[in-house]
């Protein structure tokens, strides 16, 4: 976890999207400012492979309270998302796939039903 403002700068600016080596890609991430709730705040983090996620570790800034909220950020091969900026994980909404992969799941369950 980012323990301080230099911890912060220390870490890269993320370019979206973050694509891994087990066929993960995170296209955005937000991570909104822990004081004022604000969006527009600039990531920096350190991505981190794991067996089954993705892992970033860094913080996000805000231009308006100049303040870095820190956090950790997990995508998991079954596309759930977790992030953890107190100290506890949640669950945040699961990646949607891709709208051509949607409709041939939609396509293969019609024609598993006719
Ligand atoms: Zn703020």
């Amino acid at each position: 976890m980012i323990k301080n403002v230099d911890d912060y700068f220390k870490s890269p600016i993320l370019k979206f999207p973050i694509k891994s080596d087990i066929g993960l890609t995170i296209p955005q991430l937000h991570v909104k400012c822990y004081k004022c709730r604000g969006k527009n705040v600039s990531i920096r983090a350190n991505i981190y492979e794991r067996k089954r996620c993705i892992e970033l570790i860094g913080g996000s800034a805000c231009p308006k309270c100049k303040m870095i909220t820190p956090f950790k950020y997990r995508l998991y091969t079954d596309r759930r998302q977790m992030l953890n900026i107190t100290g506890r994980w949640i669950t945040v909404n699961p990646i949607k796939k891709p709208l051509r992969i949607r409709i041939l799941d939609f396509l293969k369950k019609i024609f598993y039903i006719i």
